[in-house]
């Protein structure tokens, strides 16, 4: 099966992050806005970290890209992408939408440009994605879920007693068993305020030591993509 990780929004906590997948040998992909008030990565951070992890852009301003105009989609898509390249000094072939929301038109036009890979924050997908411009997630490092769509389609309501490392644990055991993918997903700050650093290191422990995973970046699992079709 194959397993990779994506992570929002830059923040400073991400090198923390970064450490302890690097620990486990875990690939993964850091989503990096350039010009938001949110961020707090230091670009010698980011620098840091691509070292050791693929850098996909989370566009320039993290805004909703299906309510803005045209000219604004495509300069958040390029003008990101050549700036983080130029800190990175690495290729940056995906892209996460803020807010994980796209419509088709907005994966038509990334499909158009020289991103390979484009992801959503669509939760509970475990297959290579029918479309690499509007890709899912199996699940995020979050407890803050009131209602969410399970695989079989129905709505279960967690009120506030959710958590997510029981339901990764048997998504991931079920890929497993199914040779499909498994895709973790987070914000570093998220991590951070619901105290799940112990919890995610529990789990990716427990990844670590399975046999038969294959661990990439966001955009090998693309490129892996294009070469089955
Ligand atoms: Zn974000």
């Amino acid at each position: 099966m194959i397993f990779t990780t994506s992570w929002d929004d830059g923040n400073i906590a991400d090198i923390r992050l970064a450490k302890l997948l690097t620990q486990y040998d875990i690939k993964g992909t850091f989503y990096i806005p350039i010009n938001w008030k949110f961020r707090s990565l230091s670009d010698s951070g980011l620098k840091k970290i691509s070292k050791y992890f693929e850098i996909g852009s989370h566009s320039f301003s993290h805004i909703d890209m299906t309510s803005t105009n045209f000219r604004q989609v495509i300069f958040e898509f390029t003008k990101s992408k050549e700036l983080l390249e130029k800190v990175a000094r690495t290729e940056v072939k995906c892209f996460a939408y803020p807010f994980g929301k796209a419509n088709e038109k907005i994966a038509g036009m990334l499909r158009k440009t020289d991103y390979v890979y484009g992801r959503t924050s669509k939760e509970f997908d475990l297959n290579m994605p029918k479309n690499p411009y509007k890709a899912g997630i199996s699940i995020s490092v979050s407890n803050n879920k009131i209602k969410t769509l399970h695989p079989k389609g129905f709505f279960i309501s967690f009120k506030n007693n959710f958590k997510w490392q029981k339901i990764a644990k048997s998504l991931f055991l079920h890929a497993l068993r199914k040779n499909k993918v498994f895709h973790l997903h987070g914000h570093s700050w998220e991590i951070e305020n619901e105290n799940n650093w112990e919890n995610l290191a529990e789990f990716i422990n427990f990844v670590a030591k399975c046999k038969d995973v294959e661990f990439v970046t966001n955009g090998e699992m693309a490129y892996q993509h294009q070469n089955k079709i």
